[in-house]
């Protein structure tokens, strides 16, 4: 079957599985999957003077620039493969002025839905303390749900699995607070458009995806096909 591509966010807290979540959806509908925040740790691996001036506000989990974060999206939306086919956003929006520029950016094409993965604050703090990630490719583990097969090694490309510079106690909390103060509110921002689908993110990663996937489905038959 070919999927029709798919224009794609997903929002929730840290630890609720927007990774998990946006790679499981990037292959479903074969769009690229953009993560800010890989794309800043990235930058913070290659020491690039851009890189050095992101990770200070990696590490102490607060947000970098507004206008920064937009331009670096609003370039990777710019090539031809996100601007035929689509793509899974994940990490950004992340305040209201980053909602507006991105529909700036996209008009006149129109997101398909908003998913916002629900999870209670607990199971999210217990997730970010097991959680660990390749340093080379951004694969993500837990060492308790999903270690990898060799203790310490990449199973995708044999690269080194660490404990994210930003999953310290400290900067989760700051993340966390900043979530509540500068992205929650865009919960209702996409409500109001009728854009928005909460799903319960404590299922397991394959149940997340498949009520996405009926929602965008569901969506998609009461509106017109994306252009
Ligand atoms: P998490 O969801 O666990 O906070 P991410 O990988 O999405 O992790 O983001 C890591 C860091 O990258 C953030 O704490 C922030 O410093 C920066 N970042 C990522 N996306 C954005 C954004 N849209 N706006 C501002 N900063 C961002
Ligand atoms: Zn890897």
């Amino acid at each position: 079957m070919v999927t029709a591509g798919a224009r794609l966010i997903v929002l929730g807290k840290q630890g609720a599985g927007k990774g998990t979540q946006a790679v499981r959806l990037s292959r479903y509908y074969v769009v690229p999957h953009i993560s800010t925040g890989d794309t800043f740790r990235a930058a913070v691996r290659s020491g690039s003077e851009f890189g050095q001036r992101a990770k200070a506000y990696l590490d102490a989990g607060d947000l970098v620039p507004d206008e920064v974060v937009i331009g670096v999206v609003s370039e990777r939306l710019e090539r031809s493969d996100t601007s035929h086919r689509g793509f899974i956003l994940d990490g950004f929006p992340r305040t209201t002025h980053q909602a507006e520029a991105l529909a700036g950016i996209m008009a006149p094409k129109q997101l398909d839905l908003v998913v916002n993965l629900e999870v209670d604050t607990e199971t999210v703090l217990h997730r970010l303390a097991s959680r660990r990630v390749c340093d080379d490719c951004g694969a993500n583990y837990s060492v308790v749900e999903n270690p990898p097969r060799v203790n310490g090694i990449c199973d995708v490309c044999g690269g080194e699995v660490i404990q994210r510079a930003d999953d310290t106690e400290a900067a989760i909390r700051r993340r966390l607070e900043l979530y509540e103060r500068e992205t929650a509110p865009l919960i209702d921002f996409y409500d109001q458009r009728g854009q928005l689908a909460t799903i319960d993110a404590a299922q397991a990663p394959s149940a997340v995806t498949d009520q996405i996937v009926t929602r965008v489905a569901q969506r998609r038959s009461h509106t017109s096909p994306p252009a």
